[in-house]
């Protein structure tokens, strides 16, 4: 059964975003118009815009290999550099296209990857990334420097922001070595400011999907943090906010559905699977089933940001990620979306090659269904190896869960009419 979903209308401004920032960044590299900072997703962006760089984030690129389902050509290419099938496969995918000499960015006119002058990590997320920029930083011989952050964070202290913020600071000199200026304090703050304004704006967007129906979907959600990932510290993403936010403000207004006759509300923790967004995207509709929030969205809120406090806010938000924290506060802010979001069930990806972004393997699941008194469903894949996901068992389970929760939802209605 095929389910009509209106299209959203700032898709045209998001694809407009997107292409300016793509072409500025191969003018930079290619031209030389500005010098060119790989960053992590989660890493000092802020930072490097204030020092005038043009930033690449190869995690996004890698989830377009991955998007345009052609990652599993590529993986070979690293795996025989010695480089395991059980790590990263976005590192492995990402390697492996740079060696074939392929760039999804090819459709934005630029001619190869953007060329680094200096590669900036921050391993809060996982020590994947260091080894991926380290891999590109003796390709070109050119610097790789980072925040190495502390892991598995209970509750934040001041030492772990501390320990950050000195870190942040020290790469300040390095930093404005490559870039060739000094840090001008009004620029950082004014790029913190950015990257607030975009936060928060995010978060309200994220935040009308509370309402019933949801006026959009994790899988929505995927494609509309684009602004978010690539231009955190720029002007540029709160504008693309706005707009998306006038949209889905209207939509709450018509009670427009993301899934239309939405009967079920879930929550996705763990990675997307970027070459089955759109046929889960479909699968969960046919079963009229809206999976609302997720982690992975969320992830991008960073509320701690403080033009005031540059550095020290930065650290603080690095600290306080999700996936930087151990299990007692994950579990604590996964009980929080459950309820903000009113969810009949959540829903876990095991990703095959990110154990970082996995909580399905020390008993979380199981524990929050006992105490929240809602089913959990694992299900296995990966972020872009596609050999690790298969439709047809993903579409067995996601059916058999929303049963399970259906069965649940009559016995309860019958007992309170017995
Ligand atoms: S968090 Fe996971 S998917 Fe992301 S870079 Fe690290 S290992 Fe790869």
């Amino acid at each position: 059964m095929s389910v009509a979903r209106e299209e959203f209308a700032s898709t045209a401004a998001l694809r407009e975003t997107m292409g300016a920032y793509y072409r500025a960044l191969g003018d930079a590299a290619e031209r030389k118009s500005a010098p060119v900072a790989w960053c992590t997703s989660v890493g000092p962006a802020e930072l490097l815009r204030a020092l005038g760089f043009a930033v690449h984030f190869p995690e996004n690129h890698a989830a377009m290999l991955g998007a345009a389902r052609t990652a599993n050509r590529y993986l070979p290419v690293a795996h025989a550099q010695g480089y395991s099938q059980d790590i990263c496969s976005y590192l492995t995918s990402d390697v492996g296209a740079y060696l074939a000499g392929e760039t999804p960015l090819s459709a934005f006119g630029l001619r190869e990857l953007p060329r680094a002058d200096v590669l900036v990590f921050n391993t809060n997320q996982c020590r994947d990334v260091r080894d991926w920029f380290e891999w590109y930083g003796r390709q070109w011989n050119v610097p790789v420097v980072g925040v190495n952050s502390p892991r598995s964070v209970g509750d934040v202290t001041e030492a772990e922001v501390d320990d950050v913020t000195v870190q942040l600071e020290a790469l300040v000199p390095v930093l404005e070595a490559v870039a060739g200026a000094r840090l001008d304090a009004a620029r950082l703050a004014a790029a913190i400011g950015a990257a607030r304004d975009a936060s928060s704006l995010w978060e309200q967007c994220l935040l009308t999907a509370t309402q019933r129906p949801s006026p959009l979907t994790f899988f929505d959600g995927t494609i509309h943090m684009g602004p978010a990932v690539v231009l955190r510290g720029a002007t540029e993403a709160a504008r693309y906010y706005r707009t998306l936010l006038s949209e889905l403000q209207a939509r709450v207004a018509a009670k427009s559905a993301a899934v239309p006759g939405e009967a079920l509300r879930l929550y996705w923790d763990g990675m997307p699977v970027w070459g089955r967004l759109r046929a889960l995207s479909t699968t969960f509709a046919e079963f009229r089933t809206a999976v609302v929030a997720s982690t992975y969205c969320n992830s991008w809120i960073f509320s701690t940001l403080d033009p005031a406090d540059p550095l020290r806010s930065m650290a603080r938000s690095s600290v306080e990620l999700f996936i930087a924290r151990s299990d007692g506060p994950k579990e604590r802010y996964i009980e929080r979306m459950v309820e903000l979001y009113d969810v009949d069930g959540i829903v876990f990806h095991d990703c095959r090659t990110c154990p970082n972004n996995t909580n399905t393997r020390y008993g979380m699941p199981r524990r929050l269904s006992e105490r929240l008194g809602i089913p959990t469903l694992m299900l296995d894949g990966d972020v872009n190896d596609l050999r690790c996901f298969s439709d047809e068992q993903a579409r067995t389970n996601i059916e058999g869960f929303v049963e399970q929760i259906a069965d649940a939802r009559t016995a309860t209605a019958r007992a309170a009419r017995a």
